[in-house]
């Protein structure tokens, strides 16, 4: 789907891709379990799984262990139930169901989660029969997204009382677990206070930074997104990234001290300056604000760096649609050329430092990885 070589083939070597660590996917995931062992751990591979290919993330999960998957849509979901036909593999989706996507449920077997009265009233049109098709229920403890508040939460257990709703599980979603907050011990207060209008339903409540707060917020199933995906690796020893962005080196050139490089010549160079002009850009994901030298920048935001022939090197100037510069004049003089590949994130660089650099997090760039990009898994 989101993959060049759909538009061309055969590809060049030259066009970026990212390569995912499959042994390191299903790793991390065994990390956050052994972690959570009274729990059953699920995944969340929502937006293409991070945007490294729900289909085979969700595989390679399954095969470590993994038996519950969160989508945020049906159409998400449908894709990973091809990929996931053993009946054991259950798939929930976290929002917007209409009746369309109600059917899209009953036909590729998806548990929606139910968020609202018109969710539980659409659920029951589309799912009626006897025993009535299961879901989840979102119950809201404090984030004011998604959920039912306390009022449609009693109504929704009435009608389970009345055998008109059958729910496999009650969930919430913790609004700052990755802080030192006490937000998510309020919401935790009103997630155990709501959850026991439902009785013997098991619990879920802790994303990734969730299962790092302790047992007191796993329940019975966890969710981890993020942490699957190698973005919070600093976090908890023994995650390891997963996702390794490069690109090849278009061209290597000498430019004048006094001289500029990039757009809005915003590089003034100070030196006798070697760049490397790489063929990888905005359009890849790779954000604009995360541009190097001459950019406007912030306290305490990391160097934006690259890696290149085994060492860190700065980026240049603002990053282009789809090339990017680095300052390759500490390394040797004939250490870098065409056709070698510059890693952006991943094994050498954290991804969380390349977040931080571009002001954002490591979810926002790996669910922004351009269509160019191919993933491949290794
Ligand atoms: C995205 C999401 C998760 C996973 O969150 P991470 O922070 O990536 O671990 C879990 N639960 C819900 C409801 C989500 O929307």
């Amino acid at each position: 789907m989101s993959d060049i070589r759909s538009l061309a083939a055969p590809r060049s070597a030259r066009l970026p891709s990212v390569e995912i660590d499959r042994t390191a996917l299903a790793g991390n995931w065994q990390r956050l379990a052994a972690l959570a062992p009274g729990a059953r751990t699920g995944a969340a591979v929502k937006a293409n799984g991070y945007g490294l290919g729900a289909p085979e993330v969700a595989r390679t999960l399954y095969e470590a262990g993994c038996r519950d998957f969160f989508v945020a849509w049906a159409e998400e979901g449908a894709l990973v139930r091809q990929a996931l036909t053993a009946p054991d593999a259950r798939i929930m989706v976290l929002q917007g169901l209409d009746t369309d996507a109600a059917a899209l449920c009953r036909e590729a077997t998806l548990l929606p989660v139910l968020s609202t009265p018109d969710d539980i009233a659409i659920w029951r049109e589309a799912g009626l029969g006897s025993p009535p098709a299961p879901a989840f229920l979102q119950l809201e403890t404090g984030m004011n997204r998604l959920g039912l508040d306390e009022a449609d939460a009693r109504a929704a257990a009435d009608l389970v009382r009345a055998g008109a709703l059958s729910v496999s599980c009650v969930m919430s979603h913790l609004a700052s677990a990755d802080e030192a907050s006490e937000q998510s011990r309020d919401q935790r207060a009103v997630f155990e206070r709501l959850s026991t209008l439902f009785p013997g339903v098991p619990r879920s409540l802790a994303n990734s930074a969730g299962v790092l707060l302790g047992p007191d917020f796993h329940y019975d199933l966890t969710r981890p997104g993020i942490a699957l995906y190698g973005g919070t690796c600093d976090a908890l020893e023994g995650l390891r990234p997963v996702a390794t962005l490069t690109a090849s080196v278009l061209q290597v050139r000498t430019a004048r001290r006094g001289e500029a490089a990039g757009y809005g010549a915003a590089a003034p160079l100070r030196r006798d300056t070697r760049i490397a002009t790489v063929g990888l850009g905005y359009a890849d994901g790779f954000l604009r604000a995360g541009s190097g030298a001459g950019v406007a920048t912030w306290p305490g935001r990391p160097a934006p760096t690259a890696f290149l022939a085994n060492r860190a090197v700065p980026i240049l100037g603002r990053v282009s649609m789809d090339l990017t510069l680095l300052d390759i004049t500490d390394l040797a003089e004939d250490a870098v050329g065409p056709g070698d590949r510059a890693e952006f994130y991943g094994r050498n660089v954290p991804i969380e430092q390349v977040a931080a650099a571009a002001g954002t997090i490591p979810y926002e760039l790996l669910t922004g990885l351009g269509p160019r990009v191919a993933r491949e898994w290794g």
